[in-house]
């Protein structure tokens, strides 16, 4: 399907317009993105610009982008089947500006939806600021996130360091069930929505692979303040 096909606005031609970008933001759990992902909603819609809030199994189980510090905002929730240049032709075609979209959690979207992003920003000037993970609980990376690594204008890794146990940065996404820190199995298991057997815990590199949780594991999803 063509933009023309829908007699949108900025249908492309190719030419550069005001250059809008793709920018992935990625970090451990626990860094701040739905935070700065909030934060960058509020800034440009103080400019007056007009953006989607888009996320996909965020934690609150809800249409919603939340943050760990108590922050939320309702979001359009992604499924797999969803084209996003549809989503955005159909808000332009209610007469809605599509200025720029926050994307959360976008490690969970999938390739097709990651494309579809940079037809966004190349297309139809469309902003995208992506936020995510971008390794799994066996350290490597989400095949979104390995994509939006190698189409994405910028990427920046988020600066707010999370500690692990031991006082070492972390950077490991680590599932842990009981006391022992697994590496195997099902690459999307959310751990705040499944239960108390599966809990999820920021780690630096040399305890991730020892699998040691320390003196004291520390709950589930919680930043440590000590
Ligand atoms: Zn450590």
């Amino acid at each position: 399907m063509t933009p023309d096909a829908l007699a949108v606005p900025a249908a492309g031609d190719g030419r550069l317009r005001h250059g809008a970008s793709l920018k992935f933001f990625y970090g451990p759990m626990d860094c701040g993105k739905s935070t700065l992902a909030l934060q960058m909603n509020h800034n440009h819609a103080r400019q007056g610009r007009r953006g989607l809030l888009l996320t996909k199994l965020d934690r609150s189980g809800a249409a919603q982008i939340t943050s760990r510090i108590g922050l939320g905002r309702d979001a359009i929730e992604l499924r797999d089947d969803m084209d996003l240049r549809d989503l955005v032709r159909a808000n332009w075609a209610a007469g809605e500006r599509v200025d720029y979209l926050i994307c959360d959690e976008a490690q969970f979207y999938t390739l097709e939806q990651v494309e579809q992003l940079a037809d966004l920003v190349d297309c139809s000037d469309v902003d995208v600021y992506a936020f995510g993970l971008a390794t799994d609980f066996r350290s490597e990376l989400f095949p979104a996130a390995r994509r939006l690594f190698e189409l994405a204008d910028s990427v920046s890794r988020l600066q707010v360091e999370v500690l692990c146990w031991c006082g070492r940065e972390g950077n490991f996404n680590a599932r842990i069930v009981g006391d022992a820190v697994i590496r195997h199995g099902a690459q999307v298991v959310i751990g705040d929505t499944a239960g108390e057997c599966v809990r999820y815990q920021v780690m630096c590199r040399r305890h991730y692979r020892t699998g040691d949780l320390g003196p004291v594991a520390p709950n589930a999803g919680q930043l440590r303040l000590a």
